[in-house]
Formats: structure tokens, C-alpha cells, sequence
């Protein structure tokens, strides 16, 4: 077993149980891509086993805390379990779950995502990438599915140095796959859609939206940043006479459509726009439309903490555009995924969009990840979806 010995004083963060070892602190150790080492302090007392990526930042990442515990496949096989354990004490109204979350889960680089009968995974890393054989057969053994699609195409990849790999793992069968969250008929493709075909994270605010759009009778909606028109379906299932989505995906907008027709909705309340969402908010400001609610789910606009600033200038400019686009008395809903800006900074951000664009508002609801995402306590970058609904004064 080879051993990854830390830098003096560089134990910390470990020993608090955050996984990640970055190549700064090790002071020496080597190993092969993806190989389990033994992470040991300055004195060489054991601190973690981990796998070892030769080429990423993130040098190791912990799998156990605990000296005695093995990396075999009966370690996989608890870790999975304990995330499956945990799903089924949770509320998740959806056919559609996040059954392992990575780091939170403990099992980082991991992702797999249950759509119905199939199982979509993400080997993101050199430790899961090694023991990807085994996690399959693990994942398929405790689900008791025999269907798993690989999209591990994701940009970690890349600074792990793994090329992208996609297709069936186990089984096969058509990529298009529908599930049923809340009422509501979804469809998605995990070949070609974005990271495994759906955006589950997003669910138990979908409902809400719902909920908020029936209780304040909005009518005409902007779903900005639609994707397959998740928050679509959303606001015409409360009640919305008329729904805009706007994406710079086509493929994605043809989704909306077919979304909206399935779940029997009358295809004239809804429209869609392939553009670039901050234009598309200009331009209709300058057009004087206005609307009761407005959706911003934009991509990853700061990856890590570097880009937060250049990041929370963007955020703001669509949250500005957005609150000046409301009739009185609208309903935003407002969201960051990026692990680089936390909910506080978040509220600042939309607080100062707020502010220059003259509009006061309350803010009624907090927003993050379903808890299919789980955050730990000792990993804060899993806090990475975070949103605020403002209820824009009348
Ligand atoms: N709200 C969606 C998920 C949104 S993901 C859901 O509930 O499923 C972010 C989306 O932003 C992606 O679909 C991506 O295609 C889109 N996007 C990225 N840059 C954009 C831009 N400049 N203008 C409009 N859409 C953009």
C-alpha cells in the first residue's frame, strides 16, 4: 500500500472529514491513477484512505476515515446501500432520484441518477473511473435494475485526465426515458441531454413555482434559462394562461414542447425562444412586455470562488433586467449553481440588482437542492444550487 505522506499542519481540513487533499499540501508519495493510498499527517499517523489522481489539483480524494475499513467492493457495496437507505427515508415525489451524490454520499466523483428503470451514472474521477466495474455491478445488484447509461463526459473529467466516455454500461435500450415528478408526465434523454439527461436538483422547486403561481394567479410567465421546460410545465399546471421559455438550446425548446403537449396542456399558452436570456430580458423591457412571474436558472456562472466576481456581476445584471420586467406584485424565482458564490453573497447579489433597478420586494421563500442532493455537514461545496423566491412590491 503506498502512502500519501501531508505537509506539517496540512492535516486539518482532513481531520474534520473534508475528502479533498490538494497537491499543494502532500510532501511526498506518489501512486497510479485512481489507486487507493493511505493518507498519513507529517508523523505518519493515518489520516484517510483515498484514491490518488495523478493530474488533478484535487490530488486525493478520501473514501474512509477509518483505519480498519478496506476499498473493496464490500466497501462500495455499503456506501451504496447507505445512499439507497437514506433515499427511501426521504421525500422525493418523482420517479426521477439522485441516488449517490458524490462526495456527500461518500463516494466522491460518483454520480448516478434513477430514471425509472434505468440507472444514468457519472465517473468523474481516476478513484471511481478504477473501480468502475464494480460500482456498476454494485449499483445494478442493489437496485435490482439490469440498465445503466454512462455519461461521464463532464468537464472534471478533463482535469483528471480521463478522455470522456458515454454509452450503456449494462443493458440497452432507447436513451429517451420519461418519468412522472409530481403529476406531471417528463421526458428526457440521458445520451443527449445536459450532465445525466435532467435537471432533478431542481424538482421540489418546480412544485413550489406551482404553488406560488395558483395562489398569486399570475398569467403571464418568463422561464428564462427553460432547459426542457421543467418550470413550464410548472407554471401552466398553476394556472398560468400563457408561458414563455426561453433557451439558447434548440433541441432543449423542442423538449419544452413536446413536455407541455404530453401533459395535455393547450400548446397555444405556451411559446419558446432559442436566444441568450439577457438580451431576450432587454429586449422585452425595451418592449415594454411585462410579466406576473419570471424564472432565472442560469448555468454555472462561477465555477469556483476566482470567477465570483466576474460571476456576481452577470447574476446581477439578469436580476436587475428581471425585477424591472415584473408587473407589481410579481413572483421571482431566482437561482446560482455555482459552488462559487454561497446564499449569502447569493441575497447580496439580488439584493443589490434590487437596489439599482429601484424595485423593493420581500423575499418568501428560501431555495436549495432537493434533498435526493444531500449536503454534509463537513463539505460545504455541496451547498452549490441556491435560489430565493422575491415577491416584487405591488
Ligand atoms: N431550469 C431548468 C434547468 C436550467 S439549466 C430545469 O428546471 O430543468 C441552464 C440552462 O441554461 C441550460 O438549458 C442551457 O442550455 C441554458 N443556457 C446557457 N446559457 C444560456 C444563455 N446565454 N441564454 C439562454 N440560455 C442559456
Amino acid at each position: 500500500m503506498k502512502s500519501i505522506r501531508l505537509r506539517d499542519g496540512k492535516d486539518r481540513s482532513l481531520r474534520r472529514r473534508h475528502p479533498w487533499v490538494f497537491e499543494g499540501s502532500i510532501a511526498k508519495g506518489k501512486a497510479d491513477p485512481g489507486e487507493t493510498v493511505r493518507i498519513e499527517d507529517g508523523e505518519g499517523r493515518f489520516l484517510a484512505w483515498g484514491a490518488y489522481s495523478p493530474s488533478s489539483m484535487i490530488r486525493v480524494r478520501a473514501w474512509s476515515f477509518d483505519e480498519a475499513e478496506r476499498i473493496d467492493a464490500a466497501f462500495f457495496g455499503r456506501r451504496i446501500r447507505t445512499a439507497l437507505a437514506l433515499r427511501a427515508r426521504l421525500p422525493i415525489a418523482s420517479s426521477g432520484v439522485r441516488l449517490v451524490h458524490g462526495e456527500a454520499d461518500g463516494l466522491p466523483g460518483l454520480i448516478v441518477d434513477r430514471y425509472g428503470d434505468t440507472l444514468c451514472a457519472q465517473f468523474g474521477t481516476a478513484g471511481t473511473e478504477r473501480h468502475k466495474p464494480v460500482i456498476a455491478e454494485l449499483l445494478l445488484q442493489a437496485t435490482g435494475l439490469s440498465r445503466l447509461y454512462e455519461r461521464s463526459d463532464a468537464g472534471v473529467r478533463r482535469l483528471e485526465g480521463l478522455p470522456a466516455q458515454t454509452g450503456w454500461l449494462r443493458g440497452d435500450g432507447p436513451t429517451e426515458l420519461a418519468i412522472t415528478e409530481h403529476d406531471w408526465q417528463l421526458t428526457l434523454d440521458v445520451a443527449a441531454g445536459h450532465k445525466t439527461g435532467f435537471y432533478l436538483d431542481q424538482r421540489d422547486n418546480r412544485a413550489l413555482f406551482a404553488r406560488w403561481v395558483r395562489r398569486l394567479g399570475c398569467r403571464e410567465v418568463l422561464n428564462c434559462y427553460c432547459y426542457t421546460g421543467g418550470f413550464t410545465v410548472a407554471a401552466l399546471a398553476g394556472g398560468a394562461a400563457q408561458v414563455l421559455s426561453v433557451d439558447s438550446s434548440a433541441p432543449a425548446l423542442q423538449r419544452v414542447q413536446a413536455q407541455v403537449a404530453q401533459n395535455g396542456f393547450d400548446a397555444a399558452r405556451s411559446a419558446v425562444l432559442e436566444a441568450d436570456a439577457n438580451q431576450c430580458l432587454r429586449d422585452h423591457l425595451q418592449a415594454g412586455r411585462r410579466f406576473d412571474a419570471i424564472v432565472l436558472d442560469p448555468p454555472k456562472f462561477a465555477p469556483t470562488v476566482a470567477h465570483a466576481e466576474r460571476a456576481a456581476r452577470a447574476y446581477k445584471d439578469i436580476n436587475r433586467l428581471a425585477l424591472l420586467l415584473l408587473a407589481p406584485g410579481g413572483l421571482l424565482f431566482t437561482f446560482s449553481c455555482s459552488g462559487g458564490i454561497g446564499p449569502e453573497l447569493f441575497h447580496k447579489i439580488v439584493a443589490g440588482a434590487a437596489h439599482d433597478a429601484g424595485v423593493d420586494g420581500a423575499i418568501v421563500e428560501r431555495l436549495a437542492a432537493a434533498p435526493d442532493h444531500p449536503q454534509t455537514l463537513n463539505f460545504p461545496e455541496g451547498e452549490y444550487l441556491k435560489g430565493l423566491a422575491v415577491l416584487k412590491a405591488a
